[in-house]
């Protein structure tokens, strides 16, 4: 079937750093959220000042990471990352922050998943730049309170709902970021083939391109597959036909979806005559946790019109069922 590694793990961190764009002028696409994350980094700037804490929400993948550490540089600070789940204690949060110099960009990915104490001690930082730290237990006990550099939170979410509305509020650049266009993976493809050092043919990098699922990281790792298959069996060159043949035996089909996402589906419409289902009934079905169908499986299939979420749960939209090759069932009273 399809390979769970095309849309799992990063690519190996020197890989990444190469083919990652360096500025917000390389950056392709989100035309939106980078013109305005250019006027509030040059205002920063001009004012010497930390820029305003900045939240990205959107699928895993989309370049959250990415604008995070081009903010830093552009911002011409430093860049300090962690994740929601790394940061057990206060006192792990409490470390970095003390360590952070003036303006620096701290990064924060998977922010949903701070554990409550964590976020209650970020409150002040974030407002105030101040620490409210209790050292010692018990009667012993006392509050210090710890001033800190002015700095520059980057929130990343995959689930802008399960963020706390007191977290929510305390950014001040909320930012969406939306799957990208066929043309923008197209350029993304074409620029990292050229990167790598790769012959590609432009119907090669189109044809990646339109089954990457409007996502970048995944159109990095269909284009590294489709390599492979150029360097032995295609000459070393990306036609359209090398990569028609390589990604269809990747188990990507044309729209790309792939083996989870055509299980998803299927699911849908074969167990439950097309739904609705209730997400978590999928879930035991799939064997996949709800998170994982909710953050990374469902935002593209609710994007392509496969799939619509009803208060009683998913449905196979019209779209979906013709995908399959299936014809939908008959609506009642037509
Ligand atoms: P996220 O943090 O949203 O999961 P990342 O920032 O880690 O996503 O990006 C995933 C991969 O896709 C990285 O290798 C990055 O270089 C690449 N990428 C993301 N957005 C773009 C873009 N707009 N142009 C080129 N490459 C991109």
């Amino acid at each position: 079937e399809s390979d769970p590694t095309l849309r799992a793990a990063p690519l190996p961190e020197d890989m990444d750093r190469a083919l990652r764009p360096q500025s917000l002028d390389e950056f392709v696409g989100q035309e939106a959220a980078r013109a305005n994350l250019r006027v509030f980094i040059q205002s920063a700037r001009m004012r010497g000042e930390a820029m305003d804490h900045t939240l990205f929400h959107g699928p895993p993948g989309l370049g959250k990471t990415t604008l995070a550490q081009i903010m830093a540089r552009e911002l011409g600070v430093g860049f300090r990352m962690t994740s929601g789940p790394v940061l057990a204690k206060a006192g792990d949060l409490a470390a970095i922050l003390t360590n952070l110099e003036a303006r620096d960009v701290l990064f924060i990915d998977e922010i949903h998943r701070l554990n409550p104490v964590v976020e209650e001690v970020l409150y002040p930082a974030l407002e105030d730049f101040e620490l409210d730290l209790v050292i010692g237990e018990g009667p012993a006990a006392r509050t210090v309170r710890i001033e800190l550099q002015p700095f520059t939170l980057v929130g990343a979410t995959t689930r802008l709902g399960l963020l706390t509305t007191p977290l929510r509020d305390r950014f001040g650049i909320p930012t969406r970021l939306e799957f990208y266009e066929i043309h923008e993976l197209n350029q993304i493809v074409t620029a990292n083939a050229r990167k790598l050092g790769v012959e590609t043919e432009a119907e090669g990098a189109l044809e990646i391109a339109r089954r990457s699922r409007g996502t970048p990281r995944i159109a990095g790792r269909l284009l590294r597959r489709v390599v492979d298959f150029a360097v032995v069996e295609g000459g070393g060159k990306i036609s359209r036909a090398l990569a028609d043949a390589a990604l269809t035996r990747l188990g990507v089909d044309g729209l790309g979806l792939d083996g989870a996402d055509r299980r998803y589906l299927t699911l849908i419409a074969e167990n439950y005559h097309g739904g609705p289902v209730g997400i978590e009934t999928m879930a035991a079905a799939l064997s996949e946790p709800r998170d994982a169908l909710e953050e990374v499986i469902e935002p593209y299939l609710l994007q392509q019109g496969l799939i619509q979420r009803t208060p009683r749960g998913r449905m196979l939209a019209h779209k979906g069922w013709t995908h399959l090759g299936l014809a939908p069932p008959p609506v009642p009273g037509q």
